[in-house]
């Protein structure tokens, strides 16, 4: 089994029920079992502004599941939840869950980069992270915790517990 973990994001048509409703599907999934799961936060929009607030998590999972058909996964969740794939580069969406990390795989392919090339980027990202995971490195050996300290929060806050 490897050990991956999941960022979710939401800002349309109630993003706190979304995350609840896709952490539920998460934890039905065959070949999956979600072992931990960060507080849901409350997250500024990155690019376009002019769309509504986020909501984020981060789950981690045991899988047997490689990580393209744990993607294909993800990616019908993510359909079935409503989501219109738009042009527009990080715009507002219903549902969003990426991969961050499978064990400590590096994967560059055209479907799939892994690890995620926004982890260090993005507080919405590391705090959740680094709350469930306090003592992982990142391949490069770089460490969660210390990266979350250091990333400017851009208002983000803890909205509630979700488990
Ligand atoms: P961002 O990737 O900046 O977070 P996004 O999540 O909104 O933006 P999507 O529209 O959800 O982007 O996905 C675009 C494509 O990204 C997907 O079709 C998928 O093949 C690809 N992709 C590459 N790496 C990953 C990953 N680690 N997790 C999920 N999707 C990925
Ligand atoms: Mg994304
Ligand atoms: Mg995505």
């Amino acid at each position: 089994m490897a050990l991956a973990y999941i960022g979710l994001g939401s800002n349309l048509a109630d993003p706190q029920g979304q995350i609840s409703a896709a952490l539920a599907k998460l934890e039905q999934l065959e070949h999956c079992l979600v072992t931990k799961v960060s507080s849901l936060y409350f997250s500024r929009p990155m690019g376009p502004q002019d769309q509504p607030d986020y909501m984020n998590a981060v789950v981690a999972i045991k899988t047997s599941l490689t990580p393209l058909d744990l993607l294909d996964q993800l990616q019908s969740i993510e359909n079935n939840a409503g989501r219109v794939r738009k042009d527009n580069r990080w715009g507002a969406r219903v549902l969003d869950l990426d991969i961050l990390l499978y064990d400590q795989q590096l994967i560059n392919t055209e479907r799939l980069t892994i690890p995620h090339y926004g982890i260090k980027l993005r507080e919405f990202v590391l705090l959740p992270l680094a709350e469930i995971a306090n003592e992982l490195t990142l391949p490069d050996g770089d460490s969660v915790k210390i990266l979350a300290e250091q990333i400017e929060k851009n208002g983000l806050k803890v909205h509630s517990k979700l488990r």
